[in-house]
């Protein structure tokens, strides 16, 4: 008990005295002179001079960093550039609703066929039932589906564009993906308008096993109708671009174009590299290194992408 006492005793003395100390400098009252306590921060004007309209709000979590650079800018600084980094110029995963605002000459675009919707019928269950995935999904995204059509003007041109949001459940190709692109498909014929498909996408939708799987068939000969009818495809693929989106549709269209540094390819470069036993080439998969093999027929930056579209669009149709 004594040894107690007599080490708990001036252990609160001390702390009191620490308390004290501590007070006394966030004041600055230690009995200083002004310029000593705050001579390593010095207010040259009184008091907050900006009026409070001609303060900017800059409200919480609106900061980005650029994964390739690490640069920091403000959500509106990456809007003003179309979701490229001002510094390097990496081009950052964006959704349908960015690309149609890139693209679309103004806000009057037209979505369509937005009550499709995926139906659990394999009674498909993972980590959790695919009904329960699906309700989670729509609630927490406001997507209906992992890819949403829209018909518009680009520059005056009309375009369907269909483009896939890799949110909704990673872009995967599902029955409702595969319906909504063939029923643009039939929109593009029946008004004789080209199509444009945004690729963002993992691959198949494993919960629908082989339904996903049949879509890559039906996009696949709905494509041909339209080069029977001579309107003209674009395929425009975005990191990420894999599976069965790359092995049908991604790669059919007339022209085959990509963003820059985007990941592009069937498996991912891990499997490659353990099913053949070899290191891969540098910028393996990337836009770049397809351009190079052949794959692509050119790179567009998103800055010049509305304007290059639509220069298409017009040689297509003279
Ligand atoms: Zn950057």
């Amino acid at each position: 008990m004594g040894v107690v006492s007599y080490l708990s005793r001036p252990k609160e003395h001390c702390m009191a005295k620490n308390v004290e100390d501590f007070d006394a400098n966030l004041a600055g009252e230690e009995g200083q002179s002004e310029e000593a306590k705050s001579s390593w921060f010095k207010r040259i004007k009184k008091g907050i001079l900006t009026s409070t309209a001609e303060k900017k709000e800059t409200p919480e979590g609106l900061w980005v960093k650029c994964p390739e650079c690490n640069f920091i800018c403000t959500v509106n600084d990456l809007r003003e550039h179309l979701f490229t980094c001002p510094k390097c110029n990496h081009h950052h995963r964006i959704g349908s609703s960015e690309y149609f605002e890139i693209l679309f000459d103004n806000p009057n675009f037209e979505v369509m066929f937005e009550n499709i919707l995926s139906k659990d019928f394999l009674q498909f269950t993972d980590l959790k039932s695919y009904q329960k995935r699906l309700e989670e999904t729509w609630k927490k995204t406001d997507l209906t589906d992992s890819i949403r059509v829209a018909a518009g003007k680009v520059n005056d041109e009309p375009l369907v564009i269909g483009c896939m949001d890799f949110e909704f459940i990673g872009g995967s190709l599902g029955s409702v993906m595969g319906e909504r692109i063939s029923r643009a498909i039939d929109y593009c014929l029946r008004h004789r308008t080209p199509l444009l498909i945004i690729c963002k996408s993992g691959g198949a939708r494993m919960m629908e096993s082989a339904f996903s799987l049949m879509q890559l068939a039906k996009v696949s000969g709905k494509l041909s109708q339209l080069t029977d009818a001579k309107i003209p495809y674009i395929s425009l693929l975005t990191d990420p671009s894999f599976g069965g989106i790359s092995a049908s549709f991604g790669m059919l269209g007339d022209l085959n174009i990509a963003e820059p540094g985007a990941l592009i390819g069937f498996a991912g470069p891990r499997v490659i590299k353990e099913t053949i036993k070899k290191d891969l080439p540098e910028g393996f998969q990337r836009s770049e290194f397809l351009l190079d093999h052949g794959f692509l027929d050119f790179i567009v930056d998103r800055k010049n992408l509305k304007s290059k579209i639509s220069t298409l669009l017009g040689l297509f149709r003279n």
